[in-house]
């Protein structure tokens, strides 16, 4: 009948690039799509910080980090909080991950030559219960490499399948529609786009040289989320997180258009959780832009105080990484869409990373020298010191009445009052002549230091925000940042897509963000962190596995 290979793969994001492997070391033809050119191949995982969620890894066991499957597990559904008959797949998926996270994960990525750096993070500490939304341990392991290091293995082994002529990749193909005979998808067509010579990562253009029309047994949509699409987080914001924010920045190239999701329903597949999203609060604008209105996120230690718009600080248990959707939650029913960290040298130095693999050259670069400079001197690392100089929401000052007016003068308004905020930082230094204290924030400081890996890298020693041997004072205006979508297409456990009845779409599967990283939204409404790029893995091995099965 004609077939141009025996399957296609729309997307070459990290969960395409796997799927695309695993078909083809399994003898499988296999065609991977994309709109964007050659060298943004890899997609967003090519910019991620890296980060992966493991469960009793050897990392974790050298920091004295107890673990295990059921805790991870309780931890997961305090943050997933299922609660629709439709979560019925996605539970299964977060099961079926959760396993994948405390076994073969690491050995799997290990025998392909991936690595991680020894430090485990804690990322998500929670809501302030044992059963609520959060990381009773950490579990944040970051790729010794970062988004490059994460994407290496299969770049190459997809590589190697193209020389071996089982793969081949087509560039520049936008998919346009899915085609299907007597039910069953078959293939997939579209416009050829212009050749384009951006840098990775910058937005292509969308002229439009030709058409194609291919066709396969089977075919995998891996296309990537809504999060670079404005309009489509609006159009699903959710009302529980308050009305959707005037001013975003976006934390993601601008092919993450969230287009194809949409094709994929046209063919038939059901979408669900399409309200479950997963936005920053700490994001800042990049001084030296990639893509439109690129943003950063930074990923934040437990120490800077954190104010919003009007002065106020914000409510227990709601600090620098504890709760991001709560957080979100708070801020936006305050009626404004920013908030600031209020914090000094010390504090910025030791606990501000940058999210993505260009903000990190030391650990991108795998450059041992570089790392170790993270832990001597007064200064942050390079390009944290530059934010400081060159970012517009970054501001420095000697003493909090210059830090105050500063900060009204870019908020363009008088909101913040200097003798409220001095109260309240004055207080909360108080509490720092003791080693106990009543503040929440400052117990959690202690706490975090009871942990190596904090103690560390990532929690200054507790010490008065005003005094200036810790200065200068540093505020920081915090925008909402667009990153990750948490619901799409439902799937099975082999990653193949249902229909609006409940049936499956023959000849369909997806993974991936697209897919809500499996089932349609195996994080339910929140993240434990490190899930996405793991999602991405698993979803894509076990798409790929079953579609080269399907097809054989
Ligand atoms: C800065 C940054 C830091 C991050 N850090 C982490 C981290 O530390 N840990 C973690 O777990 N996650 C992290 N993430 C999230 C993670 O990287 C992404 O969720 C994940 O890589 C998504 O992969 P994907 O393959 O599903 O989609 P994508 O990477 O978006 O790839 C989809 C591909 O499909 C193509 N495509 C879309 N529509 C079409 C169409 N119609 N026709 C043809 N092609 C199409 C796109 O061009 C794209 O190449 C981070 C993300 C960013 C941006």
């Amino acid at each position: 009948m004609g077939l141009d290979a025996e399957a296609i793969v729309i997307g070459a994001g990290l969960a395409g690039l796997v799927a695309a492997c695993e078909i083809a070391d399994a003898g499988r033809s296999v065609i991977v799509l994309d709109q964007e050119p050659t060298q943004s191949l890899g997609g967003q995982a090519f910019w991620s910080f890296g980060g992966l969620f493991l469960v009793d890894s050897p990392e974790q066991r050298r920091l004295r980090i107890k673990d295990s499957l059921d805790l991870a597990w309780q931890d997961w559904q305090g943050s997933a909080g299922f609660d629709r008959p439709e979560d019925y797949w996605p539970r299964r998926w977060a099961q079926a991950y959760i396993a994948f996270a405390a076994g073969e994960k690491r050995a799997w990525l290990r025998a392909m030559g991936h690595r991680f750096f020894p430090i485990v993070g804690w990322a998500e500490r929670g809501g302030g219960a044992a059963l609520s939304h959060g990381n009773s341990v950490p579990r944040f392991h970051i790729t010794w490499g970062t988004g490059p290091g994460i994407i290496e293995p299969f770049v190459r082994r997809a590589r190697q399948a193209e020389q071996d002529g089982r793969l081949r990749f087509l560039f520049r193909h936008r998919v346009d529609a899915l085609s299907a005979t007597n039910g069953a998808v078959d293939g997939a067509s579209g416009a050829i786009l212009e050749p384009s010579p951006i840098a990775r990562g910058q937005s292509s253009s969308r002229i439009s040289v030709g058409q194609f029309e291919l066709k396969a047994q089977v075919v995998i949509v891996a296309s990537g989320g809504i999060g670079g699409n404005a309009d489509l987080v609006r159009a699903n914001w959710p009302a529980r997180l308050g009305k959707p924010p005037q001013r975003m920045v976006c934390g993601v190239p601008a092919h993450v258009d969230g287009r194809m999701i949409g094709i994929a329903q046209g063919a038939g597949a059901r979408l669900i959780n399409r309200d479950r999203m997963w936005h920053y609060v700490e994001g800042v604008h990049n001084w030296a832009p990639i893509w439109p209105s690129h943003g950063i996120r930074i990923l934040p230690g437990p120490s800077s105080l954190w104010f919003d718009a009007k002065g106020e600080r914000l409510p227990p248990p709601l600090y620098p990484g504890y709760d991001t959707l709560a957080t979100l939650e708070h801020i936006m029913r305050t009626g404004y869409d920013y908030s600031w960290f209020v914090t000094n040298q010390t504090i910025v130095r030791k606990e501000f990373s940058l999210s993505g693999s260009e903000q990190n050259p030391d650990l991108t670069g795998r450059d041992w020298r570089l790392v170790a400079r993270r832990a001597v001197g007064r200064h942050a690392t390079a390009p944290v010191e530059a934010y400081k100089s060159h970012g517009v929401d970054f501001l420095v000052k000697q003493n909090l009445a210059d830090l105050v007016a500063a900060m009204n003068a870019l908020a363009q308004s008088d909101l913040l009052k200097l003798e409220a905020i001095q109260h309240e930082i004055e207080a909360r230094d108080r509490e720092i002549a003791n080693p106990f204290t009543k503040d929440a924030q400052i117990m959690g400081i202690h706490n975090a230091r009871q942990f190596l890996g904090d103690k560390l890298v990532r929690t200054a020693p507790p010490h008065r925000i005003l005094d200036p041997a810790h200065g200068p004072l540093i505020a920081v205006r915090l925008n909402i940042l667009t990153r990750k979508t948490l619901g799409g297409i439902e799937t099975d456990l082999e990653a193949r897509v249902f229909d609006e009845a409940g049936a499956l779409v023959p000849g369909l599967y997806a993974a991936g963000e697209a897919a809500g990283f499996g089932g349609g939204g195996m994080h339910g409404y929140r993240s434990l962190e490190g899930t996405f790029l793991g999602g991405c893995l698993f979803s894509g091995r076990t798409a790929g596995r079953a579609a080269a099965k399907a097809a054989g």
